[in-house]
């Protein structure tokens, strides 16, 4: 394994393939029964004492977070926070998980005579597939929803980021989670990960990655035709009206661009201003993206980290290029960072047009690329605008109109969208994309929606 904000091999990691994914997957079919009846208390005091472990190693947790990916030091502080926010969250499920008595009379019957009513079950072992960015936070979306729901999980983390599963599956285990509940294997995502996606015995796949491979998935399943749950790329278009406060937008804009160096599946990369404010909205990114620092991942001031590898440097910086030869105007950034490690600078082009393909393709790099808007653009075109991708996972609107507000965010089409906020994140808000960007949400209720399977009972006599 390579840190990207180094370049130096930091570590070295088991390659599991079939062989070892059929293991895991057998060790999940066993422990399935027992797990899918335990008491549904039981199950939420181990969650909880898997969020104090994880809490108790806070400091081992940061310090992984930021090899796991080259995350810079304050976004990996976040990493155990969110962890056990998230399964504290999951711990209230099991004992809330519940069917329906439903009033039905098939066949003419007396009601009297009839007991109708739903199971609430977990939908059984469950493969998760998962990309490197973000690795713990992403991985835990899959962990703590199929312990809630008492399913079996078997994970197949990113190639680039192979440690976090890792410390999670030993931490689980401590926890008290059973054998063969959760399995972490390493490996290649066309060996292991294809194994998984393909394997018979598997019940339903929980994947998070890119659009592509959420393709090759879907295929996969087709052989048990199991489940499919798809969390994926986006294109996610961001609004700045001239009522903003651009206190509050200038950074939330930058930022919305630039956290995670742009490696984020709801990057706010099309951003689009009223011509009254385009200006000063793009002087006040390029001076916000002069004030971050791009650096060490280790340092504790660090805003901006590298992105994952070479080969995802040398497509971002294919991309600037082409912006610059179709004609966008380069506001600020554009260029590599000094030293070692894979940095690009925050980056902002003006004058995008719809065609290019800034403004079409996932970047997954620092790179904003601003369209601007006039009054003759009524809501209704707007909101064209925003729709014109294949994509539909995140977005923003920034304005203090009411109606801008409300127009805006109803007729874009996308599973999540902020107003003065970019892609705020909580354990109870559903997240998922439409179109491309996926199928069903996770978080919430909706992640337990997505790791069970309702059963329909019929009682009946006389
Ligand atoms: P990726 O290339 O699609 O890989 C994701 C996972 O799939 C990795 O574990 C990968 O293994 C595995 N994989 C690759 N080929 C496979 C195959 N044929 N069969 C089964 N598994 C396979 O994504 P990434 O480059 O790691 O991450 C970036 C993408 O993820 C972006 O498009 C981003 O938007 C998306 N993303 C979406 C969300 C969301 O919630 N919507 C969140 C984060 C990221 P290897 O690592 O070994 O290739
Ligand atoms: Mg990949």
């Amino acid at each position: 394994m390579i840190d990207p904000a180094t370049e130096k091999v930091i570590t070295k990691v088991g390659l599991g393939g079939k062989r070892e994914i059929n293991l895991a997957v057998q060790a999940a079919r066993k422990a399935f029964p027992k797990w899918s009846a335990s008491a549904p208390d039981e199950r939420t005091r181990i969650i909880l004492r898997f969020a104090e472990l994880i809490e108790e190693h806070q400091d081992e947790f940061t310090e992984l977070a930021i090899r796991d990916g080259g995350i810079p030091r304050a976004i990996a502080e976040t990493c155990p926070f969110f962890c056990a926010l998230f399964l504290r969250y999951y711990a209230g499920w099991p004992t809330k998980i519940t069917g329906q008595t439903l009033p039905s009379t098939p066949h003419g019957k007396d009601p009297a005579d009839v007991l109708a009513y739903t199971l609430r079950e977990p939908i059984g072992v469950v493969g998760g597939i998962t990309p490197w960015n973000y690795a713990f936070g992403m991985e835990m979306l899959k962990i703590a929803p199929a312990l809630a729901t008492g399913c079996c999980l078997v994970l197949k983390p990113a190639e680039e980021a192979p440690i976090a599963g890792l410390f999670l599956a030993e931490l689980a285990h401590q926890a008290g989670v059973p054998d063969g509940v959760f399995s972490v294997v390493n490996g290649l995502g066309h060996q292991a990960g294809a194994a998984l996606a393909e394997h018979p015995d598997v019940d339903k796949i929980a994947f998070t990655g890119s659009t592509e491979v959420g393709r090759l998935i879907v295929h996969a399943a087709t052989g048990n035709l199991k489940k499919v749950s798809l969390e994926l790329g986006g294109k996610s278009p961001v609004f700045v009206f001239p009522d903003a406060d651009m206190d509050l937008a200038i950074p939330g804009v930058a930022m919305a661009g630039f956290a995670m160096s742009g490696q984020n599946c709801v990057c706010g990369s099309r951003l689009y201003v009223h011509e009254d404010v385009a200006d000063q909205v793009a002087e006040g990114i390029a001076a916000f993206a002069s004030q971050l620092s791009l650096g060490s991942t280790q340092n504790a001031n660090t805003d901006v980290g590298p992105l994952i590898s070479a080969k995802q440097r040398n497509r971002v910086e294919k991309m600037i290029r082409n912006a610059k030869k179709q004609g966008a105007t380069l506001v600020c950034g554009g260029a590599r960072g000094k030293g070692k490690g894979y940095y690009i600078q925050p980056t902002l082009f003006d004058h995008c047009k719809p065609s290019m393909e800034l403004v079409k393709d996932e970047v997954f790099g620092p790179v904003i690329a601003m369209q601007r808007f006039s009054d003759k653009d009524s809501f209704e075109q707007l909101a064209a605008m925003a729709n014109d991708t294949c994509y539909g996972l995140s977005g923003s609107v920034w304005t203090r109109d009411l109606e801008a507000a409300m127009v805006m965010t109803k007729a874009i089409n996308t599973g999540q969208i902020g107003v003065n906020c970019h892609a705020a994140m909580d354990p109870s808000m559903p997240f998922g994309g439409t179109k491309e960007s996926g199928w069903g949400a996770e978080f919430g209720e909706a992640g337990i929606e997505l790791f069970t399977k309702d059963k329909a009972v019929t009682l009946m006599w006389n």
